[in-house]
């Protein structure tokens, strides 16, 4: 089978490994079963997303690692000029698909239209005079991409605010809805279909992306809750196919 594991409130929180997930992603593989790590998170690159998988016990290929950029950039034609609030990780999937991609600021020259489009992704560098930037292309007629829309992502200091929060910022500023990327958006539904193929299982702790896309992808959801969902949670909707406290759990439920 092939699994989907979703990253932050999965695999790991913040720098630290969740107990007992380097084990899990082990016994799937040992199992069989192939693995693809899939994140919302926009900043690193992939390399540094590697280098963390490796950090923390987990042998991975880069080629099973998609991110929000990379769905982000197949949103944007090759040759197009984009202004990036966000971290390195935009960068890098915005060169891979020959999009010119912009720092915050750069290239508007009074010109209106010399800029296709605004992407925003995670950036601990936001402030009013990035949001200001970002409206003014957007009213000059530029398209508004997200990564992706979390409003909040967890950390080991509790939940904090994510892409989505600044997303949200330049849409009422900017007076434009956002198309979106990331999980559980059709980009990554399409970067799956094209990188990965036929998918059995989607693991993750957010029901509103994880659990979205699984159903989107008209397979099952795995919940875990060591992120965003709370042990004491009520409904969930989607409801999951199986839940388990956590991603070792739930692989020893798939496994037995
Ligand atoms: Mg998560």
């Amino acid at each position: 089978m092939t699994f989907i594991l979703d990253c932050d409130g999965v695999v790991w929180l913040g720098e630290t490994a969740i107990p007992g997930s380097p084990t899990a992603v082990s016994r799937l593989r040992e199992a069989g079963h192939r693995v693809v790590f899939l994140t919302n998170n926009s900043f690193p690159r992939l390399a540094e997303h590697v280098a963390k998988f490796e950090r923390l016990g987990i042998e991975v290929d880069p080629s099973d690692v998609l991110t929000s950029p990379m769905a982000a950039a197949s949103l944007l034609a090759p040759g197009e000029r984009v202004m990036v609030f966000g971290g390195p990780g935009i960068f890098e999937a915005l060169e891979q698909r020959g999009v010119e991609a912009l720092e915050p600021g750069a290239g508007m020259n009074g010109k209106s239209g010399a800029v296709d489009a605004v992407i925003v992704g995670f950036d601990r560098n936001f402030d009013f005079s990035r949001l200001a930037t970002a409206a003014t292309v957007v009213r000059q007629g530029a398209r508004l991409v997200g990564t992706n829309d979390d409003a909040t992502f967890p950390s080991s200091d509790g939940l904090l605010p994510g892409a989505g929060s600044l997303l949200a910022a330049v849409m009422t500023a900017g007076g434009k809805k956002a198309e979106v990327a990331g999980k559980p958006y059709d980009a990554t539904r399409a970067l799956i279909t094209e990188r990965v193929g036929h998918v059995d299982w989607v693991v993750g702790d957010r029901p509103s992306t994880d659990g979205a896309l699984a159903q989107r992808l008209q397979t099952h959801f795995g919940l875990v809750l060591t992120g965003v969902t709370p042990p004491d949670h009520g409904p969930i909707d989607p409801a999951p196919d199986r839940e388990a406290p956590d991603l070792a759990g739930l692989v020893k439920d798939l496994l037995a």
